[in-house]
């Protein structure tokens, strides 16, 4: 049964979660089976024999040998309603390893097969760009910015660094590169991936520590009445959930772990109001919640993608992250 993201009145932030699946053998107990589906809930077993079990449940869940394609396909009205004139975002939230890319790119080399929710959503939208191509004239721009540290980054201009305006609410610097087909994107992923890791040494290390943002721009004009509806898309891959180890994390690390806690939680406090419809919704406490104001709220859609771990090692950031998505949906 699939849900029709537009027309749902219970509102406009869904949150799904997807299991990773495990390499090579896992120690119980452990997340490996802990996707209910019937339920649409994620079940942490307790230790020994104590029944210390943890229920979350979710607008979707889906195990670990579920498809890119099927954990896609709630997505699509989506990219229909972007078309529409209406803001999205998509996140991909979880500790560094848990999937997040896979999610939204897909593996280091993909197929039509492995590709991420990214390249479907572009191959979808320029497919109903086309369709309408007799009745609506659409422009789509692209922009990709990295936010490290509470500095925003243009990843599709090389030569500066460029920060957001005072005020932040857009970066209004940032190259916008008009495209028509998904092969453009690509290109330009590919351009703004090298830039990322200009002056990293650890490209790795690097992405797991910044937010990743690509955002479509869609422009359409009504060719019988001239009238233009306009829509953006955010596509967020955030920088891994995980606490410092306070005993390692010194200098930079430690900087870096503070920026990213601060900007998560930021996130999820907006998102927390929104659900709970409450008047004051705190944008201004991180760049990332700055940049994605206009698509947080209001008329716009948020799907967040919860990635969890099978892994028995990490299973108390398995909880907090739980826990994150708890408060968020
Ligand atoms: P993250 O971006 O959260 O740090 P990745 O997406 O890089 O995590 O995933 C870590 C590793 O696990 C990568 O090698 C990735 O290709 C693999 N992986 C993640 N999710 C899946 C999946 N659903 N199916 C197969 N491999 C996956
Ligand atoms: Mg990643």
């Amino acid at each position: 049964k699939l849900y029709n993201l537009v027309q749902d009145l219970k509102g406009s932030i869904r949150v799904y979660c997807r299991l990773r699946p495990a390499f090579g053998t896992v120690k119980k107990p452990s997340c490996v089976d802990c996707i209910d589906e019937t339920n649409m809930a994620v079940i942490i077993p307790g230790k020994g024999g104590k029944d210390t079990r943890k229920n979350f449940t979710f607008n979707r869940v889906f195990n670990a040998a579920a498809t890119q394609s099927l954990v896609y396909v709630d997505t699509q009205p989506l990219i229909r309603s972007v078309l529409d004139g209406y803001n999205v975002c998509i996140f991909a939230y979880g500790q560094t390893g848990s999937g997040k890319t896979f999610t939204m790119t897909g593996p280091d080399v993909f197929t039509t097969e492995t590709m991420g929710v990214n390249y479907r959503s572009l191959n979808d939208l320029f497919e109903i760009q086309q369709q309408r191509a007799n009745m609506i004239a659409y422009e789509v721009c692209v922009q990709m910015l990295e936010i490290y540290n509470e500095m925003v980054r243009d990843l599709l201009s090389p030569d500066e660094i460029r920060l957001g305006t005072q005020d932040g609410i857009n970066v209004p610097d940032a190259a916008l590169i008009p495209v028509s087909k998904t092969e453009d994107v690509i290109r330009l992923m590919n351009l703004g991936h090298k830039n990322r890791a200009v002056g990293s040494t650890a490209m790795n290390q690097r992405s797991s520590r910044s937010h990743s943002c690509l955002t479509v721009h869609v422009s359409g004009k009504d060719l019988t009445s001239g009238s233009v509806v306009r829509g953006c898309m955010h596509l967020v891959d955030l920088a891994g959930s995980e606490r410092a180890d306070k005993t390692e994390a010194t200098g930079d690390r430690l900087k870096e772990a503070t920026f990213i806690n601060k900007s998560l939680s930021a996130l999820g406090d907006v998102i927390a109001s929104l659900a709970q419809k409450s008047t004051h919704v705190p944008y201004r406490n991180s760049k990332l919640t700055l940049l994605l104001q206009d698509a947080l709220g209001g008329q716009a859609k948020t799907l967040m993608f919860i990635h969890v771990s099978p892994d028995p090692d990490t299973v108390g950031e398995t909880i907090s992250t739980l826990k994150f998505a708890e408060r968020v949906s």
